[in-house]
């Protein structure tokens, strides 16, 4: 072997080593989710489940605080495929609806299903195959571009992942940076604005392609651009899934089947923009506010 191919080989294997570290760092933050107790006989999942979501009756509360419900009498059923928008005040319990489907906590009253199943008779992580997940604050890893997007399937090919990007409006920016979708991102890698960062959460459920979409909308503004951007790619993600968005914004309160109003852990109203609008109350009160609260 020259020089040459002592150093082309070295650089591969650095390359291999990022990789691969990156790889097992995301693995093991897949991991690391609180301990709810796995069924000792789970119930077998299809490869895809429909998609319908049922509270029936729920009250939670949170283990440091056992005598303040954040959910309290909730119930709610969401059809396969329906996308349902939660609004309500800061503290009102929409993030927890989602936490609680996640199944990182188990309620101490009432039921969640999933297709009909109740979800304490299915294993967490199969469980959580099904469902993706856009969070409020994404985290980005110190990682390429690529294997930033690849989180979201890990055993996902090159092509898939740029297509994923593609339709979440992620491609465009993630091309121009200096070495594309090698491009290092997270610590001491590639700055991201805000509205990039959601693309690319949103580009890893892309990829997912999960039969349930969870989706806690940035509160924060974005730039004109972004704000178009999230909005069509966001559009293009709910199709065909179903969806529940913590909304924190009018196009996506519009865009939904159903608003669910609520209030101190509790559904206080529900229905379309314009006929909540119309009945006045704190639905009229949070458009009026713009859902920014919360
Ligand atoms: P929202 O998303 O509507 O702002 P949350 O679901 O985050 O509301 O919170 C509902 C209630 O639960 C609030 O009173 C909040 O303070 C409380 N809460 C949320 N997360 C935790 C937690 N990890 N530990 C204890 N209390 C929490
Ligand atoms: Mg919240």
């Amino acid at each position: 072997l020259g020089a040459g191919s002592v150093g082309a080989l070295s650089e591969v294997w650095a390359e291999v080593q990022r990789t691969a570290g990156g790889l097992a760092r995301i693995r093991q933050l897949l991991d690391e989710v609180p301990a709810v107790v796995a069924p000792p006989q789970p119930q077998a999942l299809p490869a895809r489940l429909r998609g319908a979501v049922s509270f029936r009756d729920v009250r939670f509360c949170y283990p440091s605080r056992p005598d303040q419900p954040a959910l309290d009498g909730f119930s709610l059923d969401i059809a396969e495929g329906e996308t349902v928008a939660l609004v309500g005040p800061s503290g009102a319990g929409k993030s927890t609806v989602l936490q609680l489907l996640l199944r990182l906590y188990d309620p101490q009253q009432g039921e969640l299903r999933i297709d009909g199943l109740p979800l304490v008779e299915i294993d967490p992580s199969a469980l959580r195959q099904q469902l993706a997940v856009v969070p409020q604050h994404p985290v980005i890893f110190a990682a390429s571009a690529r294997d930033n997007i690849r989180y979201g399937a890990l055993e996902a090919d090159d092509a898939a992942v740029e297509q994923a990007a593609r339709l979440a409006e992620a491609h465009g920016f993630l091309s121009a940076l200096p070495e594309g979708f090698d491009t290092w991102l997270g610590e001491r890698g590639a700055r991201l604005s805000g509205g990039q960062q959601q693309r690319i959460a949103i580009a890893r459920a892309v990829l997912k392609d999960a039969p349930v979409l969870l989706l806690d909308e940035a509160t924060s503004a974005l730039d004109a651009a972004s704000e178009q951007s999230i909005q069509q790619a966001l559009e293009r993600l709910v199709q065909g899934r179903t969806t529940i968005v913590v909304a924190h914004r009018l196009a996506t309160v519009r865009r939904a089947d159903r608003i669910v109003v609520m209030e101190h852990g509790r559904i206080v109203a529900q229905g379309r923009h314009e006929a909540l609008l119309a009945a006045g109350g704190l639905y009229a009160e949070l458009a009026r506010l713009q859902f920014v609260d919360g």
